[in-house]
């Protein structure tokens, strides 16, 4: 029984309700640093980002928390999860009595928040809770719509049906499209169509293997001169964020296949493309459930499957907005670098002699540009430069046609959330350009955007990456 280990959360302030459940989980399932000898089960997923139901002492912010997920709803591996009846509000947030009720409403009803900004949170609820939650923000005066009001309706239409995937396919010797959200396998196989058919710009290697043994595929576009400066583009470390690898791949499209198109600045970038980083739960987010986050680590507990892989990197790993309990949604890892799928890129850049002066993380969802730091509300002493930039980049994105996105330090604009990539890639590499891009949309249909409008938002981020390209290369 490690109850110390599990009760001594990250943070200064311990004493509240959080470390009281650690505390019974501790008691319940020991913490061991060997996977469970006995069969792991899914986890229904739905807890994200949830505020602490207590404030902490010394702070008016509200922190962001993980709840521990509920014992009784974990279910069979192979049984897929369905979200029939669940539903996504949006709920008013800009004054203290609406805070407490969105408190209220996590503490007492275990709700999940999906995206938190100045005005509004998103929250995740269960069919069950519906009735009761929306007593509770009644009884308060406290406003909200909902905005999705059956998840699993808008997962059952968010890709065409199969039999048009098919027929979409093109027959060029690869199975993308960006009309659908597609399979690992079609990704994959897209980098080795694009290898194969372009050797002279194009070359594809395994950085590693992720912990179930499925390749971490990096696609490198390069024109071969030894003076360009390089950039460094991942996707799909969130396994239900689907719309990153669909854009990441678009990226990879319109860099390789309409290469005369591009820009000189553009050609003369070596590009270094991991679309999916988190192989193993994207494959999860498409045969069991929808909304799984972490990468698929045995359960470290004999509970909970996953770690957070965007938590997982080490620079100050471990600290405020990650979560030292295994069945939460932000769950660190044991260590720094736990995770072959984390360790792989580390390793990557330790052997790369490449001169990286970029490196974007595509997510989603909220439609933000964010820059380090994202430990803590502080910001790197160039910010001004990430911010102009990220700044210019959102007016050409905005007036190509496309969404509005905002711009500023992660851990100041949204809330603290240490172990991240893009601190990573600032701090310990020393890469000048560090972002990390929260794609579509602002909240209408959450993690569910439809396929309908990958090409849309590939474009912005297409733009985003140019822009990169261009200052990079031109000041
Ligand atoms: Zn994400």
């Amino acid at each position: 029984m490690l109850p110390l280990i599990l009760s001594a959360d990250y943070r200064a302030v311990k004493v509240n309700v959080i470390v009281l459940i650690c505390i019974v989980i501790a008691v319940n399932a020991p913490l061991s640093s060997q996977a469970s000898p006995t069969t792991p089960t899914a986890d229904v997923q739905s807890d994200v980002l949830v505020i602490s139901p207590q404030p902490f002492e010394n702070s008016t912010e509200p922190e962001l928390l993980d709840n521990p997920r509920d014992e009784d709803e974990s279910v069979s591996t192979d049984h897929p999860v369905k979200y029939t009846g669940a539903q996504l509000w949006r709920i008013s947030y800009d004054d203290q009595v609406r805070k407490n009720a969105v408190a209220d409403l996590q503490h007492k009803f275990n709700v999940a928040m999906w995206n938190l900004n100045g005005t509004s949170v998103d929250m995740f609820l269960k069919k069950p809770v519906i009735a009761d939650a929306r007593k509770l923000l009644e009884n308060a005066k406290v406003p909200f719509d909902v905005v999705i009001d059956d998840l699993q309706h808008a997962i059952d239409t968010e890709n065409p049906p199969p039999e048009v995937i098919e027929q979409l396919q093109n027959r060029k010797g690869h199975r993308m499209t960006w009309s659908a959200y597609h399979r690992l396998s079609d990704i994959h196989g897209y980098l080795e169509y694009l290898a194969n058919t372009y050797p002279e710009i194009c070359s594809v290697q395994s950085i590693g293997n992720s912990i179930e043994g499925r390749p971490l595929l990096v696609l490198r576009i390069s024109n071969g001169n030894a003076k360009n400066k390089a950039v460094w583009i991942d996707g799909g470390i969130h396994a239900r964020e689907w719309i990153s690898p669909a854009t990441v791949t678009y990226i990879i499209d319109q860099l390789v296949e309409y290469r005369e198109d591009q820009p000189k600045y553009v050609q003369d970038i070596d590009w270094y493309i991991l679309p999916v980083a988190n192989p193993d739960g994207y494959e999860y987010t498409h045969l069991v459930d929808r909304l799984w986050r972490k990468n698929r680590r045995p359960s470290v507990n004999g509970r909970c499957h996953g770690v957070d892989l965007n938590r997982n990197f080490g620079y100050h790993w471990g600290e405020q907005g990650a979560s030292r309990q295994p069945c939460a949604e932000t769950f660190a890892g044991m260590s720094a670098f736990s995770e072959p799928e984390s360790l792989a890129q580390k390793n990557f850049f330790e052997r790369s002699g490449a001169d990286f002066q970029a490196f974007l993380s595509f997510h989603s969802y909220g439609q933000y540009i964010l820059y380090p730091w994202g430990y803590d509300r502080f910001v790197p002493p160039d910010h001004k430069e990430l911010d102009r930039l990220g700044r210019e980049a959102a007016v050409l994105m905005k007036k190509s046609g496309g969404a509005s996105y905002s711009v500023g330090p992660s851990g100041s604009l949204l809330y603290p959330a240490s172990g991240g990539s893009d601190d990573w890639g600032k701090g310990t590499l020393g890469i000048k350009y560090c972002y990390t891009i929260e794609l579509r949309d602002s909240g209408r249909t959450g993690f569910i955007l439809p396929a309908n409008q990958i090409i849309s938002t590939s474009k912005e981020a297409q733009i985003f990456a140019y822009k990169v390209a261009e200052t990079i290369t031109h000041g």
